[in-house]
């Protein structure tokens, strides 16, 4: 069996649905998972709801009305009126409406996850139901059934062992009768049958999860994008499509950043040798990129930007050495805030680090050391990484820019920079060709 997996741009309106099922298609004598995120920007659209409803501005109704409207507005056009899609899919909003009639639950992140997993319990009812009328027997399937995890809402942690035993137990059985399964991505369940999410864009996560239990012969995840490029191709032009990429290749791109492929999807794919395949839904004949096992490969220089990041100057209050029991305290507080740690670098009286800026959590920790320790802090800032760096690339990607600190090990260079703002695109051939 293969697991397919479908994101928000590929199912975004009906016309992008109904070449999901062209694309279907193809396949339909093979035996498929179908993984599936919410259409287009639900996601976004459901945060701000649940901010709404957080904060009782009195506009989360209307908000979560606009967004299942939207939703009928594009089953209007893929089904016939009074198809029963459209009571299960009014069922589901129904679900989020009784979280929305209640007081805000006094924990943000599981009155998120209780909200937020109605974009992707829709949009698969809605694949699943536009599936089976155009001929493709289809189960959905409610992956809060199989996907087990901890209570960290928001960014649950997978219980392998149980997750394994569910999905052996569930899906191959609905294969075999000559079903597709269609099942959603980015959620899971506790065990007492709460609803987590597993993190934004966790949805290629999903896709690994179930590749793993059920030990898939390949995985595909179907973009806007021709496959990996060496760069994001929203920030730079005259990017180049890499036919193959080993596990470590992915796995260092996606840690510092890149966003075609969530960072937690590939090691569960490496344990057990399952190919990935990035592959483009406009375009499903080519090839795409395959992410498989470590050969010797010959890599252009990769460019991963992450943006929003700041650095924290840490120094302690009575200008003592910075010395591991301090460091210690810094890590623990920084992990119990879930702030990422992206570089550090060491000096004799201050310790600096560059973090992805999320103010409340950073705000929280400046404020929980400030007993001993004083932060200097600096914002809006760039980390931009570069493996296989070439003289020539470190040149175009430093011009115009204030470089606050670099780190080059082995083959991989990682510098903080000064963001410059508005220019979006940047005229940079990071290839460095002449052309
Ligand atoms: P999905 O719809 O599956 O969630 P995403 O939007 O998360 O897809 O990922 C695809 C996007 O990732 C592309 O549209 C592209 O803008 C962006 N991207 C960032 N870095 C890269 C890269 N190195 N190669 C390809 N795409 C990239
Ligand atoms: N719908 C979720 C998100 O937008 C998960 C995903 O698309 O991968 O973050
Ligand atoms: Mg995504």
């Amino acid at each position: 069996m293969k697991v397919f997996k479908f994101g928000g741009a590929s199912i975004k309106d009906a016309a992008a649905v109904k070449n999901v099922a062209a694309i279907l298609q193809r396949h339909k004598n093979e035996q498929l998972v179908i993984i599936v995120s919410a259409m287009g920007k639900t996601t976004n659209a459901l945060e701000e709801v649940v901010a709404a409803h957080a904060r009782q501005t009195g506009k989360a109704r209307e908000l979560y009305d606009a967004l299942k409207e939207r939703h009928y507005a594009m089953m209007r056009e893929l089904f016939d009126e009074g198809d029963e899609v459209f009571s299960a899919v009014n069922d589901t909003f129904v679900e989020g409406e009784w979280v929305l009639d209640d007081k805000p639950a006094d924990n943000y992140d599981y009155m998120y996850d209780q909200i937020v997993c109605v974009g992707e319990l829709v949009s698969s009812r809605i694949v699943a139901a536009y599936l089976n009328k155009t001929g493709m027997a289809t189960h959905w399937l409610d992956a809060r059934d199989v996907v087990a995890t901890d209570n960290t809402y928001r960014e649950g942690w997978v219980i392998w062992d149980k997750t394994r035993a569910n999905a052996q137990k569930i899906v191959p059985p609905i294969l075999a009768q000559g079903s597709f399964v269609v099942t959603q991505g980015f959620i899971g369940s506790t065990t007492e049958n709460f609803t987590t999410t597993l993190g934004r864009e966790g949805s290629d996560y999903s896709a690994a999860i179930f590749s793993f239990c059920l030990d898939a012969e390949s995985m595909s995840i179907w973009k806007d994008v021709p496959g990996v490029l060496n760069a994001d191709p929203r920030l730079f032009e005259n990017t180049i499509k890499l036919d193959r990429l080993s596990y470590k290749e992915a796995i260092e791109m996606t840690y510092y950043g890149a966003q075609v492929i969530h960072p937690k999807t590939i090691k569960p794919l490496q344990n057990k040798n399952i190919p990935l395949y990035v592959k483009s839904f406009l375009n499903p004949e080519a090839p795409g990129t395959e992410i498989s096992s470590d050969t010797e490969d010959n890599y252009p220089p990769i460019v991963v930007v992450e943006k929003n990041q700041a650095l924290l100057h840490i120094s302690t209050l009575d200008y003592s050495f910075v010395a591991e029991q301090h460091m210690a305290r810094l890590f623990r507080k920084a992990a119990d805030l879930r702030i990422f740690v992206n570089m550090m670098q060491n000096g004799a009286i201050s310790f600096t680090i560059c973090v992805s800026n999320v103010p409340d959590r950073i705000e929280q920790f400046i404020k929980e050391i400030s007993d001993e320790f004083k932060v200097k802090m600096e914002e809006g800032l760039e980390l931009i990484t570069i493996r296989h760096y070439t003289q020539e690339t470190i040149d175009n990607l430093k011009k115009g820019k204030i470089v606050l600190f670099e780190e080059r090990i082995r083959n991989t260079m990682h510098m903080v920079v000064k963001n410059v703002p508005v220019i979006e695109r940047r005229e940079v051939d990071i290839a460095g060709s002449k052309s």
